[in-house]
Protein backbone atom coordinates (compact mmCIF):
# COMPACT_ATOMS: atom_id res chain seq x y z
CA UNK A 1 0.00 0.00 0.00
CA UNK A 2 1.49 3.38 -1.22
CA UNK A 3 1.96 5.57 2.00
CA UNK A 4 0.39 8.71 2.72
CA UNK A 5 2.25 11.41 4.35
CA UNK A 6 -0.49 13.75 5.51
CA UNK A 7 0.64 16.38 7.36
CA UNK A 8 4.01 16.72 5.29
CA UNK A 9 0.84 17.35 2.52
CA UNK A 10 -0.92 20.11 4.98
CA UNK A 11 2.72 21.66 5.34
CA UNK A 12 3.51 21.89 2.04
CA UNK A 13 0.07 23.22 0.52
CA UNK A 14 0.52 25.66 3.29
CA UNK A 15 3.72 26.90 2.13
CA UNK A 16 2.32 27.14 -1.11
CA UNK A 17 -0.06 29.44 -0.17
CA UNK A 18 2.59 31.31 2.22
CA UNK A 19 4.04 31.76 -1.40
CA UNK A 20 0.72 33.48 -2.83
CA UNK A 21 0.45 35.43 0.42
CA UNK A 22 4.10 36.97 0.34
CA UNK A 23 4.04 37.41 -3.93
CA UNK A 24 1.02 40.11 -3.60
CA UNK A 25 2.25 41.76 -0.50
CA UNK A 26 5.39 42.28 -2.74
CA UNK A 27 3.46 43.54 -5.30
CA UNK A 28 1.53 45.81 -3.31
CA UNK A 29 4.79 46.77 -1.51
CA UNK A 30 3.54 46.06 1.84
CA UNK A 31 5.83 44.52 4.38
CA UNK A 32 4.16 42.51 7.06
CA UNK A 33 5.04 40.94 10.15
CA UNK A 34 3.82 38.23 12.21
CA UNK A 35 3.50 39.23 16.12
CA UNK A 36 3.31 36.05 18.19
CA UNK A 37 3.23 35.86 22.02
CA UNK A 38 1.31 33.79 24.56
CA UNK A 39 -2.60 34.91 25.50
CA UNK A 40 -2.02 38.67 27.66
CA UNK A 41 1.51 38.64 26.59
CA UNK A 42 0.30 42.06 25.08
CA UNK A 43 0.24 41.31 21.51
CA UNK A 44 -3.11 43.69 20.63
CA UNK A 45 -1.60 46.27 23.75
CA UNK A 46 1.65 46.68 21.40
CA UNK A 47 -0.82 47.60 18.46
CA UNK A 48 -2.79 49.94 20.22
CA UNK A 49 0.55 51.63 21.59
CA UNK A 50 2.05 51.59 18.07
CA UNK A 51 -1.22 52.09 15.85
CA UNK A 52 -1.16 56.33 16.92
CA UNK A 53 2.47 56.80 16.63
CA UNK A 54 2.68 55.36 13.26
CA UNK A 55 -0.16 57.72 12.42
CA UNK A 56 0.85 60.12 9.24
CA UNK A 57 3.82 58.35 9.04
CA UNK A 58 3.02 54.59 8.14
CA UNK A 59 -0.21 53.53 6.46
CA UNK A 60 -1.15 50.40 8.68
CA UNK A 61 -3.82 47.45 8.72
CA UNK A 62 -4.04 44.38 10.78
CA UNK A 63 -5.19 40.80 10.68
CA UNK A 64 -6.61 40.04 14.09
CA UNK A 65 -6.63 36.32 14.94
CA UNK A 66 -8.00 34.73 17.85
CA UNK A 67 -10.22 31.63 18.29
CA UNK A 68 -13.44 33.22 19.01
CA UNK A 69 -14.98 37.03 19.52
CA UNK A 70 -13.71 39.99 17.32
CA UNK A 71 -12.93 41.74 20.35
CA UNK A 72 -9.32 42.49 19.70
CA UNK A 73 -10.33 43.84 16.32
CA UNK A 74 -13.02 46.39 18.01
CA UNK A 75 -9.83 47.81 20.02
CA UNK A 76 -7.78 48.48 16.44
CA UNK A 77 -10.91 49.79 14.75
CA UNK A 78 -11.14 52.20 17.88
CA UNK A 79 -7.76 53.49 16.56
CA UNK A 80 -9.44 54.31 12.49
CA UNK A 81 -7.03 51.76 11.33
CA UNK A 82 -8.30 48.96 8.53
CA UNK A 83 -8.47 45.49 10.32
CA UNK A 84 -10.17 42.35 9.46
CA UNK A 85 -10.49 39.48 12.00
CA UNK A 86 -9.99 35.80 11.70
CA UNK A 87 -11.94 33.47 13.74
CA UNK A 88 -9.91 30.38 14.06
CA UNK A 89 -12.09 27.84 15.91
CA UNK A 90 -10.26 25.33 17.67
CA UNK A 91 -7.28 26.26 15.60
CA UNK A 92 -3.91 27.16 17.43
CA UNK A 93 -2.16 29.39 14.85
CA UNK A 94 -3.28 30.96 11.92
CA UNK A 95 -2.81 29.08 8.62
CA UNK A 96 -1.88 31.02 5.35
CA UNK A 97 -4.77 30.38 3.60
CA UNK A 98 -6.73 32.70 6.03
CA UNK A 99 -4.33 35.27 5.86
CA UNK A 100 -4.78 35.03 2.23
CA UNK A 101 -8.82 35.52 2.12
CA UNK A 102 -8.15 38.46 4.69
CA UNK A 103 -5.99 40.17 2.08
CA UNK A 104 -8.97 40.53 -0.08
CA UNK A 105 -10.88 42.78 3.26
CA UNK A 106 -8.26 44.94 3.17
CA UNK A 107 -7.69 48.16 0.91
CA UNK A 108 -3.60 47.12 0.09
CA UNK A 109 -3.18 49.85 -2.40
CA UNK A 110 -3.77 52.36 0.48
CA UNK A 111 -1.11 50.24 3.31
CA UNK A 112 2.68 50.10 3.74
CA UNK A 113 2.53 48.09 6.95
CA UNK A 114 0.51 44.87 7.53
CA UNK A 115 0.45 43.22 11.30
CA UNK A 116 -0.89 39.85 11.56
CA UNK A 117 -1.49 39.23 15.31
CA UNK A 118 -1.86 35.28 15.51
CA UNK A 119 -3.76 33.35 17.98
CA UNK A 120 -2.03 33.31 21.41
CA UNK A 121 0.13 30.62 21.54
CA UNK A 122 4.05 30.16 20.95
CA UNK A 123 4.81 26.89 19.71
CA UNK A 124 3.03 26.17 16.05
CA UNK A 125 3.43 30.18 14.67
CA UNK A 126 6.90 30.07 15.23
CA UNK A 127 7.30 27.07 12.58
CA UNK A 128 4.46 28.04 10.22
CA UNK A 129 4.85 30.39 7.31
CA UNK A 130 1.70 32.75 6.60
CA UNK A 131 3.67 34.71 3.79
CA UNK A 132 5.12 37.23 6.60
CA UNK A 133 8.14 39.62 6.17
CA UNK A 134 9.39 38.67 9.85
CA UNK A 135 8.28 37.43 13.16
CA UNK A 136 7.93 39.30 15.83
CA UNK A 137 7.61 37.59 19.22
CA UNK A 138 5.72 39.23 21.72
CA UNK A 139 6.20 38.17 25.96
CA UNK A 140 5.90 39.63 29.26
CA UNK A 141 7.68 39.53 32.10
CA UNK A 142 5.27 38.14 33.78
CA UNK A 143 5.85 34.78 31.77
CA UNK A 144 9.23 34.23 33.78
CA UNK A 145 12.48 34.82 31.88
CA UNK A 146 13.06 31.10 31.16
CA UNK A 147 10.94 31.46 27.65
CA UNK A 148 13.80 31.51 25.03
CA UNK A 149 15.63 28.49 26.34
CA UNK A 150 12.53 26.64 26.18
CA UNK A 151 10.61 28.00 23.43
CA UNK A 152 13.83 28.52 21.13
CA UNK A 153 12.35 28.01 18.22
CA UNK A 154 9.96 31.31 18.06
CA UNK A 155 13.08 33.03 19.43
CA UNK A 156 15.11 31.90 16.72
CA UNK A 157 13.10 32.68 13.88
CA UNK A 158 11.92 36.23 15.04
CA UNK A 159 13.47 39.07 13.64
CA UNK A 160 12.48 40.77 16.80
CA UNK A 161 11.39 41.01 20.60
CA UNK A 162 9.42 42.72 22.51
CA UNK A 163 9.66 42.38 26.40
CA UNK A 164 6.57 43.46 27.45
CA UNK A 165 5.56 44.64 31.06
CA UNK A 166 8.89 45.59 31.88
CA UNK A 167 7.31 48.19 34.70
CA UNK A 168 6.02 44.99 36.71
CA UNK A 169 9.70 43.40 37.04
CA UNK A 170 10.00 44.97 40.83
CA UNK A 171 7.16 42.81 41.65
CA UNK A 172 8.34 39.62 39.90
CA UNK A 173 11.11 37.31 39.85
CA UNK A 174 12.23 38.19 36.03
CA UNK A 175 15.53 38.16 35.86
CA UNK A 176 16.26 40.56 33.06
CA UNK A 177 20.18 39.48 32.71
CA UNK A 178 19.20 35.78 32.76
CA UNK A 179 16.49 36.37 30.00
CA UNK A 180 19.07 38.60 28.13
CA UNK A 181 21.60 35.70 28.07
CA UNK A 182 19.52 33.44 27.19
CA UNK A 183 17.84 34.83 24.60
CA UNK A 184 20.95 35.78 23.03
CA UNK A 185 22.42 31.73 23.29
CA UNK A 186 19.85 31.23 21.00
CA UNK A 187 19.85 34.41 19.04
CA UNK A 188 22.79 36.13 19.62
CA UNK A 189 21.66 39.50 17.61
CA UNK A 190 17.92 40.08 17.24
CA UNK A 191 16.77 43.27 18.41
CA UNK A 192 15.39 43.84 21.90
CA UNK A 193 12.71 46.19 23.30
CA UNK A 194 11.86 46.85 26.95
CA UNK A 195 8.33 48.41 26.95
CA UNK A 196 5.69 48.83 28.90
CA UNK A 197 2.16 49.33 26.99
CA UNK A 198 0.81 50.00 30.72
CA UNK A 199 2.95 53.30 30.96
CA UNK A 200 4.24 53.74 27.21
CA UNK A 201 7.83 52.88 28.34
CA UNK A 202 10.22 51.78 25.49
CA UNK A 203 7.48 52.00 22.97
CA UNK A 204 8.90 54.85 20.74
CA UNK A 205 12.16 52.95 20.17
CA UNK A 206 10.23 50.54 19.40
CA UNK A 207 8.36 52.24 16.59
CA UNK A 208 11.74 53.90 14.76
CA UNK A 209 13.17 50.39 14.63
CA UNK A 210 9.57 49.63 12.64
CA UNK A 211 9.70 52.73 10.77
CA UNK A 212 13.19 52.33 10.24
CA UNK A 213 12.73 48.22 8.69
CA UNK A 214 9.61 49.51 6.33
CA UNK A 215 12.30 52.56 4.77
CA UNK A 216 14.72 49.89 4.02
CA UNK A 217 12.84 47.35 2.49
MG1 LIG B 1 -4.90 39.89 21.29
ZN1 LIG C 1 -1.29 25.54 15.88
Amino acid sequence: MAKIPVLQNILEANEAIAGQVRQRLERAGIIAYNFIGAPGAGKTSLLEQTLPRLRDRLPAAVIEADCATARDAERIKAFGVEVVQINTGSGCHVPAHLVLLALDSLPLERIRLLAIENVGNLICPAELDIGESGKIAVISVTEGDDKPQKYPMLFRQCCAVVLNKVDLIPHTDFRRERFENDLRAVNAGVPLFGISCRTGEGVDAWVEWLIGQTARE
